[in-house]
C-alpha cells in the first residue's frame, strides 16, 4: 500500500500547501481520505485519475476537509462515471450531498452510496477494509484506518502434487485458506501453502486531540499518517482547540507500536516544519514531515518516502516546498 498527500495544510491553504487530501493505493483500487477545497486539481497535477476512486472516507464536517467533495463529485458526472462511488463519513455529510445534488442539479449517472461512520468496519473490499475510531475533536469526528489482507498464500505445488490432488478448484481454495476434502482425506492449507502474510495497515488521525482510544485504535499499524497542527510550545492551544501538537503525534506512534510516523495538517503559521519534524523525532525516530505531493510506499521490511514528479502546470510547487 502506498499514500500520496495531495494537501497538508490546516485550515488555510498556503502557496506551498492545499488544504488536507489523502489518497490511499490500496490492491483494490484508490481510496481517498478528506478531502479539501481543490483536491480535484491536485490529483491531476499528482498523475492521478479521479474516476479511479473507489470511496471518499471524510474525517469530520470542517470545511477544510470537505469543500473539494462536491467539485469532484460533479466532475465524475461530467466525465460519465457508471461505477458506484461510496462515501462514508458523519451524518452532516449525507445532508450536505442531498443539498448539493438537488440545488446543483447533479444529475450523475453513477451512484453514489452514503454511509454514515460510526465505529468499527465502514467499508470492505476483496483484500481491503477500512475501520473507523471516534476521534476527540469539537465535532463529530473520525479516525481512518485502513487494512490489507493479502488472502492468497504461497503455495507450493510439489507439496500438492505429493499429496495427489489433481490441479484446479481445490488448489484455489487451499491458497485462500480453506481446508478441502480430497478421496476422503481432510487437507488443511499449511500442508501445502506458506503462512499468510501479516495484513499491512495504514492509519489515518484526523483532527483530534490526544486520546488513549486511539493509541488502541492503531496499535501496530506500519504506517500512521497524524495530524500536527501546532508545534508543543503552543500544546495549551492545541489542547483548546481539540487538535495535536507533533509531540502528541509521535507519543500515539511510539505507544501503539506504529512502524513509522508522517506527520500533516500544519498550522499555516508554520512555513518551515522542521521545527514540528524535529519535536516528533525526539520522540519517535522514524517521523516525516508530509510535503504535498509526497508518496509514501509500504514495502517488506521498509518504507520509502519520495516526491512526486508533478505534471503541468504545478510543477514548479514542487521544488519550493519548504519542508
Ligand atoms: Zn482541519
Ligand atoms: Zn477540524
Amino acid at each position: 500500500m502506498q499514500a500520496i498527500f495531495l494537501g497538508t495544510s490546516s485550515a488555510v491553504p498556503t502557496a506551498e500547501r492545499n488544504t488536507v487530501s489523502i489518497i490511499v493505493s490500496t490492491s483494490e483500487g484508490q481510496l481517498m481520505f478528506d478531502c479539501g477545497e481543490g483536491s480535484q486539481r491536485q490529483m491531476l497535477y499528482a498523475g492521478l485519475n479521479p474516476m479511479k476512486l473507489k470511496a471518499v472516507f471524510i474525517t469530520h464536517m470542517h470545511f477544510d476537509h470537505v469543500m473539494g467533495l462536491v467539485g469532484l463529485m460533479m466532475t465524475m458526472g461530467l466525465l460519465n462515471r457508471t461505477e458506484p462511488l461510496t462515501v462514508v463519513g458523519p451524518r452532516g455529510l449525507g445532508k450536505m450531498i442531498d443539498f448539493f445534488e438537488r440545488e446543483l442539479y447533479m444529475n450523475h449517472k453513477y451512484e453514489l452510496i452514503f454511509r454514515s461512520a460510526e465505529p468499527g468496519t465502514v467499508y470492505e473490499m476483496g483484500e481491503v477494509r477500512v475501520e473507523a475510531e471516534r476521534a476527540v475533536h469539537s465535532t463529530e469526528s473520525y479516525s481512518y484506518k485502513v487494512v490489507q489482507t493479502k488472502k492468497k498464500r504461497k503455495f507450493h505445488l510439489e507439496k500438492a502434487r505429493e499429496l495427489g490432488i489433481p490441479q484446479g478448484p481445490l488448489w484455489g481454495r487451499l491458497q485462500v485458506g480453506e481446508t478441502v476434502e480430497f478421496n476422503g482425506r481432510t487437507i488443511r492449507p499449511d500442508e501445502v501453502c506458506e503462512p499468510p502474510a501479516k495484513p499491512v495497515s495504514i492509519g489515518i488521525s484526523g483532527d483530534t486531540a490526544y486520546d488513549d482510544s486511539l493509541v488502541r485504535f492503531f496499535t501496530g499499524v506500519n504506517l500512521l499518517i497524524y495530524e500536527s497542527t501546532f508545534s508543543s510550545e503552543l500544546q495549551d492551544r492545541a489542547r483548546e482547540m481539540l487538535h495535536s501538537t507533533s509531540t502528541d503525534a509521535a507519543r500515539v506512534a511510539l505507544k501503539s507500536g506504529a512502524g513509522y510516523l508522517v506527520i500533516y495538517h500544519f498550522s499555516e503559521r508554520y512555513r518551515d516544519v522542521k521545527l514540528l519534524e524535529s519535536e516528533a523525532r525526539a520522540v519517535f525516530e522514524k517521523t516525516t514531515a508530509a510535503r504535498d505531493f509526497m508518496k509514501v510506499e509500504i514495502l517488506e521490511n521498509s518504507i520509502k518516502v519520495e516526491q512526486l514528479q508533478l505534471r503541468c502546470a504545478g510543477k514548479d510547487a514542487d521544488n519550493k516546498v519548504g519542508a
